[in-house]
């Protein structure tokens, strides 16, 4: 089963693999958001000479793959962002993403991407009947962070997410959501116009050191560069230990209803995109075209798109019993990479290599955050902010901290559950 995203693009433009031995100023190992942010951030600053390899094809990983969700912050969240870092610093890094969002929709029109952008903010569903919860996250928002995410009352919400599931939300007015993959492809040929070089079927098997640089090498050809930018992802194995040791590829899921025509509103009356409070949330929006597109859940484990389209149909039906009988046309997984610390990691290791990885499950913004300021400081600008250096390269235990994750989401799944189960036992007074 072909993800839908894959599905409704047309690679109109393949790159060649990399063949032959050549110079350049930078190379940018992973085709992904990260990667072509970079590539797009220095041509955009008068940088020659960039050339991007990616092992598959431009979109392959998590960027082409994703919710599709543009909101500001990072996979940890506000609170741990502002315990961690205090206060300036804390808010200093959110307002990173909040540009960012602001970025991507002008890279949208300044570059003429059609990538079904639906401007139309994001709803954060209150999953426990506990109105604390809201009134805490839109405190928090707002003194510590700058942002209004306005209350939306139960009957309100009633009006627009056709369910009984939830108590009420908060509306992110500063948030869209798109075709990633048509996003990611459409960085990838403005990258390509300014004369980034975009090698596509390119893995590369080894990173040597050489002089003052170094020479990234792939089966067929090799790369003598000043500078080496790792963004991988979740995907890259066996290159620079450095930064694989410091992520752990972890798996979630999406799936694709059938077109539902005016089925779709018996569900979903409103063009926002829709998450909801528990730790392990439901994430889903409208299309274009009238599907329900659904993600969630996270593992380990790959899973084949029977077996995903089988358990996110359950979540959905939990959700909109109404929609039980819908058919679900596309179903896949794609791997995230996730620090310890749930940061993402972003600057450069003592050997001199540029990295940015661990962007987690929220990482549209994040990457293009990363591709600024990789690009701004490949380029002399100004150096990667300092609060970065609070989120290193740790080591994240590779089998042992896959078990730990996996243990640890299906505690706050039952921490979830029994807390939702709390609150609809309370005797109504
Ligand atoms: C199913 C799913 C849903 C998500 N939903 C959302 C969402 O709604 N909103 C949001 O903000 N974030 C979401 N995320 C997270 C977001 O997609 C990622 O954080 C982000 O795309 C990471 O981008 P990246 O460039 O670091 O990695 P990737 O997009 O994974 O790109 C890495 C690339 O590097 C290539 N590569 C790896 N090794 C090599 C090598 N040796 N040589 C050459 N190339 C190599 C890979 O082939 C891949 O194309 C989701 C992620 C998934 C998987």
């Amino acid at each position: 089963m072909q993800s839908y995203y894959e599905a409704t693009v047309s690679r109109s433009s393949a790159h060649a693999p990399l063949a032959g031995r050549r110079s350049a100023n930078v190379c940018i190992v992973g085709g992904g958001l990260a990667g072509l942010s970079s590539a797009l951030g220095l041509a955009e600053r008068g940088v020659s000479d960039v050339v991007v390899l990616e092992a598959q094809q431009v979109g392959f990983g998590a960027s082409g793959r994703n919710g599709g969700f543009v909101f500001g912050g990072y996979s940890l969240d506000c609170a741990d962002l502002l315990k961690t870092l205090g206060p300036v610093r804390a808010r200093e890094l959110y307002t990173l993403t909040t540009d960012a969002v602001d970025l991507m929709r002008e890279r949208i029109s300044r570059y003429r991407i059609d990538c079904d952008a639906t401007d139309a903010g994001v709803i954060l569903a209150n999953w426990f009947d506990d109105p604390a919860r809201l009134d805490a996250q839109r405190r928090l928002m707002r003194d510590s962070f700058g942002v209004d995410w306005e209350p939306v009352s139960a009957a309100q919400l009633a009006g627009q997410l056709k369910t009984r599931r939830y108590h009420g939300g908060l509306f992110e007015r500063n948030a869209f959501h798109f075709h990633p993959l048509k996003y990611v492809l459409g960085v990838a040929a403005a990258a390509a116009q300014a004369g980034v070089t975009i090698h596509e079927r390119s893995p590369v098997v080894r990173l040597q050191r050489a002089g003052a640089g170094f020479v990234v090498h792939t089966p067929q050809g090799a790369i003598e560069a000043r500078h080496v930018v790792m963004a991988g992802g979740g995907y890259a194995r066996n290159v620079y230990a450095r930064v694989e040791r410091a992520v752990l590829p972890i798996a979630t899921y999406v799936m694709a209803t059938e077109p539902l025509g005016a089925r779709l509103q018996d569900a979903l009356d409103t063009r926002a995109a829709v998450y909801d409070t528990r730790f392990a949330f439901d994430y889903y929006r409208p299309l274009p075209d009238t599907r329900i597109l659904w993600g969630g859940r996270i593992s380990v484990r790959d899973r084949a798109p029977d077996t995903i389209a089988r358990l996110l149909r359950r979540d959905l039906v939990k959700v909109y019993p109404q929609l039980h009988d819908v058919r679900i046309e596309h179903a896949w997984g794609g791997l995230m990479s996730y620090a310890r610390h749930k940061m993402p990691q972003i600057g450069r290791s003592a050997d001199g290599v540029w990295y940015a990885v661990g962007f987690g499950g929220h990482g549209m913004a994040p990457t293009t955050v990363s591709g600024e300021l990789l690009a701004a400081a490949i380029s002399g600008e100004r150096p990667v902010p300092d609060a970065f250096a609070a989120f290193g390269l740790t080591p994240a235990y590779g089998a042992l901290g896959l078990a730990a994750a996996q243990l640890t989401y299906t505690a706050m799944q039952t921490r979830d559950a029994l807390a939702a189960r709390r609150r609809s036992a309370r005797p109504v007074v």
